[in-house]
Parts: C-alpha cells; sequence; structure tokens
C-alpha cells in the first residue's frame, strides 16, 4: 500500500510575510491528522523560517531544485547537503520549467538526482511531454526517455528513494488537465517500465499526478490505481484549495 503524497511547489511566489501565512493556515487546517503526506517546497530563500514554521507539524518540507555538485565555486547555487541542514526532506528534479528555462537535460537531471540520493534527500522527479510532443503521439517514448536517462546513472535500486511527478507540460499552469484515464495510462506504463527492472520497487515507488491539480479535479485523479497523488503548482499557494487536494487523497 502507496502512502499518498501531495506536494505543493509554490515556484518563485510570495514573500516572507505570505509564506508565513499559508504555512500557518495549513498546519491548522492539518491538526486533526491527516493520513497522506503532505509536502511543501517553498523558494529557497525561505526554506529556514519553514522549517521553523513547520516544526511540530508532520508536513514536510521540499526544495524545488538543487545544485549537482556537492560544494565549491558553484555561484548562486544550493547544495543539498545546504537543504538537508534546514531539514528538507524532499527536492524536486527536472520540473519543465527547469529543463526548458534552465537547459537542464536529462544527463544534468539525472545528476542532480544522484546527488539527492547521496545525501539522502527524497528526489522528485519529474517527466512529461510537451504539447508538441504529445500531439505528435511520442508521449511514452518521451517519458522512456527521461526514465531512462536516471535510470541507467543511478540504477533501479536509487528509485526505492525516489518519487516521481508525471506532469504534462501542456497541463502546467494552463488550467488544462489530462483527464483521469489519459493520466493513469501514462502512470501505468512509467510503473511497468520500472517493473522491467524490479517488480517490488515498481511497485513501491509513488507516482504523482501534476499539471492544473485543483480542489475540482484531484479526487477524480487520486482515484485512479497508479496515481498516489499530486504535484501542484499554482493550487498550492491557496491554503482552502491545497487543503482539499489533501483531503481528496486521504
Ligand atoms: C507544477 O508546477 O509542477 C504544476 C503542476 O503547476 P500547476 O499545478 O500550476 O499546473
Amino acid at each position: 500500500m502507496r502512502t499518498p503524497l501531495v506536494a505543493g511547489n509554490w515556484k518563485m511566489h510570495g514573500s516572507r510575510e505570505s509564506s508565513a501565512e499559508l504555512l500557518g493556515a495549513l498546519v491548522r487546517g492539518l491538526e486533526d491528522g491527516v493520513t497522506a503526506e503532505v509536502l511543501v517546497c517553498p523558494p529557497f530563500v525561505y526554506l529556514a523560517d519553514a522549517h521553523r514554521a513547520l516544526r511540530g507539524s508532520s508536513i514536510r518540507l521540499g526544495a524545488q531544485s538543487l545544485c549537482a555538485e556537492e560544494t565549491g565555486a558553484f555561484t548562486g547555487e544550493i547544495s543539498a547537503a545546504m537543504l538537508q541542514d534546514v531539514d528538507c526532506a524532499y527536492v524536486i528534479v527536472g520540473h519543465s520549467e527547469r529543463r526548458a528555462l534552465y537547459s537542464e537535460d536529462d544527463a544534468l537531471v539525472a545528476r542532480k538526482f544522484m546527488a539527492a540520493i547521496k545525501q539522502g534527500l527524497v528526489p522528485v522527479l519529474c517527466v512529461g511531454e510537451t504539447l508538441e510532443e504529445h500531439d505528435q503521439g511520442i508521449t511514452g517514448d518521451v517519458i522512456r526517455r527521461q526514465l531512462s536517462a536516471v535510470l541507467d546513472a543511478a540504477g533501479i535500486d536509487a528509485f526505492a528513494e525516489a518519487v516521481i511527478a508525471y506532469e504534462p507540460v501542456w497541463a502546467i499552469g494552463t488550467g488544462k488537465t489530462a483527464s483521469p484515464d489519459q493520466a493513469q495510462s501514462v502512470h501505468a506504463e512509467i510503473r511497468s517500465i520500472l517493473r522491467a527492472e524490479n517488480a517490488r520497487i515498481a511497485d513501491l515507488v509513488r507516482i504523482l499526478y501534476g499539471g492544473s491539480v485543483k480542489a475540482s479535479n484531484a479526487a477524480e485523479l487520486f482515484a485512479m490505481p497508479d496515481i498516489d497523488g499530486g504535484l501542484v503548482g499554482g493550487a498550492s499557494l491557496d491554503s482552502e484549495q491545497f487543503l482539499s487536494i489533501i483531503r481528496a487523497a486521504q
């Protein structure tokens, strides 16, 4: 049985004050307990504050990216050890915005994934096809290529400590969502790629769906057998929306 995970990717939004308000509302909203695992990924500069705000709560903390290098002269970068130092348990790797806007290719994503694993952080590995790739009917090929790059570099055993997020790029921040059947079919394909390497690990890896998840569509997506929760962007900035999505995953 996989514990559902609902993760909020705040991207480059908010302020110190609004972050504190949002975290306060989430902590209060989950006071009565929660069966799903809940994760928030604020911007780097708010992680230390978030760590303090979440003390005593079951909400987990994660970062939105990390440097593939361990330490050294890498101006502007944040290492896996630094993230662990401020109590991050998770880190998003290979988000489509990083791939498209910051030229992170499959090889770099694989190195970041391994840097996270080496430090004991759980990577949330994002995979997904663009609209063009979707229209060409090559979603399966794209997913296989993105996964294989990490599998080849890190090995299947590393996936025992990882989470995968299927995020069709055409659904991110667009208001368009993959239908539950569409998403389920890609999730099942991801699991079958992993199963070919190791059936036990394939069954335990959580595969999240991301792409315009909202309170109104979360329940039907999370009801699918291979969808183990969500990676939520926009709706994670609104405490009521995010709490409703978390309830849908219970
Ligand atoms: C995301 O950023 O990972 C995401 C899925 O965003 P949104 O929910 O806003 O589509």
